[in-house]
């Protein structure tokens, strides 16, 4: 195992963090305040190679291992001080594209992969209902097959780039009797007969990513776009997008620490008390110092996910302990970096407020801590 990045791994770090400050940071704070996407943000971002990283290049993408994602995904975090725009890209690339490319047949990856890997299109993920968080295999919205259709009802809440999105992978249930084992995945269009977008989620975090209800009376959708094997759309999903979601996602917040750490250093630096700068006390020091140790345990922890992806190790106690590790110490570390700034750190005038906001994201969304503990303790237990 080797988890030195080389030269050329450095230059593309490099490079995406230089974008994201660039092209993404400046109007990071109006569009949080906003809770505004911004479409040319994103077209700058896929005319600049980011959506498509890890897809096939025939299919229009850049052939990136998974580790070479997560450094674009810790860039992103890092220079673009945007985390909405990290989970609105995430969900496109990890859990919209990757299920698709990966289950999806020939004529699937060959219609929708080159639209999704150029930005064109933007995808995201419908599991979430309002009667199904944690449960994800309670899922009630049903899929029903007549005539060369799969005619689907129900309603997803919580969807990532919902509003944005021009393609979703959508779960529903085909065989009631099978449990999770009766669950299938679809590839639906926006414009299909039947589906609409309902309301907006309002957040207090990542505000720039939209997140929304999606609604199906009757939506029509071809039998062709069944994705994968009829009622293995829950395995299905679930295993190739865990390890995605858990790497790449959970690296734009090691990036966004990383930031962090950075501002409360400048800051102590700066800031004088008792006629020192209060980087000068131990408290304050040791405060960094867990910012630190924290931010260098999680990037870590991310790589070997992405290193185990990429050589084919499935390993979902790793993925779940990377979730559950990286989201917790991200809200402590947003908590002691609000306390190095202060009163300050309280405040619209400085960028920390919102980390708080943002970091608490990481313990409920794509599994909540408590599910990531249920997960790690059965297979302790062997179960
Ligand atoms: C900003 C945002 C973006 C999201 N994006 C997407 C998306 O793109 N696509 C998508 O499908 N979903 C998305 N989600 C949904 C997300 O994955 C769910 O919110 C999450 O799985 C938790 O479900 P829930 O909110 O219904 O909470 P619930 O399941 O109702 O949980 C409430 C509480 O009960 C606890 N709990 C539940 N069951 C157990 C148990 N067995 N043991 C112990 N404790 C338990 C939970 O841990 C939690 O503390 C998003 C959510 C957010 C907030």
């Amino acid at each position: 195992m080797d988890f030195s990045i080389s030269e050329e791994q450095k230059l593309f770090k490099q490079s995406v963090t230089e974008f994201a400050r660039n092209e993404i940071q400046p109007g990071a704070t109006e569009r949080d305040a906003e809770a505004r996407f911004d479409r040319d943000v994103w077209d700058k971002a896929a005319e600049f190679g980011l959506m498509g990283l890890p897809f096939p290049e025939e299919l229009g993408g850049s052939d990136a291992s998974v580790f070479d994602t997560c450094l674009a995904g810790e860039a992103l975090g890092y220079g673009s001080a945007d985390m909405g725009f990290c989970l609105s890209w995430g969900a496109h690339v990890a859990i919209g594209g990757v299920p698709i490319w990966q289950l999806g047949n020939d004529e699937q990856q060959k219609k929708y992969i080159p639209r999704i890997a150029s930005g064109e299109w933007i995808a995201g993920l419908g599991l979430t209902e309002p009667e199904a968080g944690s449960d994800a295999a309670g899922i009630k919205t049903t899929a029903e097959k007549k005539d060369g259709y799969y005619v689907l009802n129900g309603t997803k809440t919580f969807i990532t780039n919902g509003q944005v999105g021009n393609v979703f992978v959508v779960l529903a249930v085909t065989d009631k009797e099978k449990g999770p084992g009766g669950i299938s995945g679809f590839i639906v269009e926006k414009d299909f007969p039947g589906f609409s977008v309902g309301n907006e989620i309002h957040k207090m975090g990542h505000r720039s990513s939209p997140t929304s209800e999606l609604i199906f009376d009757n939506c029509e959708v071809p039998a062709e776009n069944l994705l994968g094997v009829e009622n293995e759309g829950f395995m299905g999903v679930a295993l190739t997008t865990l390890e995605w979601e858990r790497s790449v996602l959970l690296a734009a917040g090691v990036g966004g620490m990383e930031l962090q750490l950075e501002q409360c250093i400048d800051y102590a630096k700066e800031r004088h008390q008792f006629g020192r700068p209060i980087a000068s006390f131990q408290a304050m020091q040791f405060k960094l110092a867990d910012l630190k140790v924290w931010l260098e345990t999680s990037r870590l922890i991310v790589y070997k996910v992405a290193w185990n992806k990429d050589q084919g190790i499935m390993d979902p106690m790793l993925a779940s302990i990377a979730k559950l590790f990286v989201s917790e110490v991200g809200v402590q570390a947003a908590d002691q970096a609000t306390q190095v700034f202060g009163g300050y750190g309280y405040t619209k005038d400085y960028p920390i407020e919102r980390s708080i906001r943002d970091a608490k994201l990481g313990t409920l969304g794509g599994g909540t801590s408590e599910i990531q503990r249920w997960i790690i303790g059965r297979l302790l237990i062997g179960k």
